[in-house]
């Protein structure tokens, strides 16, 4: 009877914890587990969204070159995505491409390398998945350093490292032609970023972001979709910086008052943001970074 009791209430709590984990709101409770949508104005780049992550690929008359493979939780996440491309064309999968190290972008990539694709990712990547050995996560085949071109069926795609920010291993995906890019966490579409801060590197996140800025592009495609579904724009990234850079601000104050992780973390406000989807679940887990920056020099 104990047992039931405290199982029930463990259910309850991870409930809770599903709900507040989510960086962008769920979509509409009708929208389809899955959703493939081709970027307007383009000829040839699509949107596949797996519940709430979203990925890229791009058909190209060579094969297609797929990012993510948003898989995570979902043992047949990767083949669900190989099918939906499979009714979009039937070129040959030739890459699949790492955001960056994080599963719940990631699992899922071995139905694309069994259809042969090769497996891309940042250096560090490779190097920290190779020490997790997860069982859902397929290691890359090539790894990029500072910077790679892809050129396929007449795209060019270019792979960015712009140093630590979001994890230490985040590949900026640029499409020069369609002016496109593809980054998954470091730059949430009009939203509050959330439980992802605790693999954050907010120095170093800042000058990442100016360096996107200062990059040829329209549009952002986020790794989460954004508020209400929408692709990014360049005043978005503008506003996570602004964001970012407000909450630092705010906490430094505090933190140099000895007033981290309490007070700070359940009670500091930045009302600004206050209608932002996720403000209210994931401030804490921003506050609670910064805290350590400056709180702990961590
Ligand atoms: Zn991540």
């Amino acid at each position: 009877m104990k047992r039931t009791v405290l199982t029930l209430i463990a259910c309850a709590l991870s409930g809770t914890h599903l709900f507040t984990q989510a960086q962008a709101p769920a979509p509409a409770a009708q929208a389809p587990q899955i959703e493939v949508k081709k970027v307007d104005g383009t000829e040839n780049v699509y949107t596949f969204r797996n519940q709430n992550s979203q990925s890229m690929f791009i058909v190209t008359s060579d094969g297609v070159i797929v990012a993510d493979p948003v898989g995570y939780g979902r043992p047949q996440g990767g083949a669900q995505y190989l099918a939906e491309i499979r009714k979009v064309t039937n070129q040959p999968i030739r890459y699949l491409i790492y955001s960056h190290h994080h599963f719940d972008h990631i699992a899922g990539g071995r139905a694309f390398k069994e259809a042969g694709a090769r497996v891309i990712a940042h250096r560090t990547a490779r190097e920290r998945l190779a020490v997790l050995n997860d069982p859902n996560t397929v290691l890359p085949d090539e790894t990029v350093n500072d910077r790679r071109t892809i050129t396929l069926g007449g795209t060019v795609l270019e792979l960015i490292y712009v140093g630590q920010n979001h994890s230490d291993s985040t590949l900026v995906m640029r499409l020069p032609k369609e002016r496109i890019i593809f980054v998954v966490d470091l730059l949430p579409v009009g939203q509050v970023p959330g439980r992802g801060m605790i693999d954050f590197y907010p120095m170093q996140a800042e000058a990442s972001i100016k360096q996107i800025l200062s990059m040829d592009w329209e549009r952002l495609i986020p790794g989460h979709p954004g508020d209400g579904g929408r692709l990014g724009t360049k005043k978005d990234a503008q506003d996570q910086l602004t964001f970012l850079q407000d909450a630092s601000a705010a906490v430094k104050a505090e933190a140099q008052q000895g007033r981290c992780w309490e007070p700070v973390e359940s009670q500091l406000k930045l009302p600004k943001y206050a209608s932002w989807p996720g403000y209210e679940a994931n401030l804490q887990f921003v506050l609670r970074r910064y805290c350590a920056l400056w709180g702990r020099g961590t």
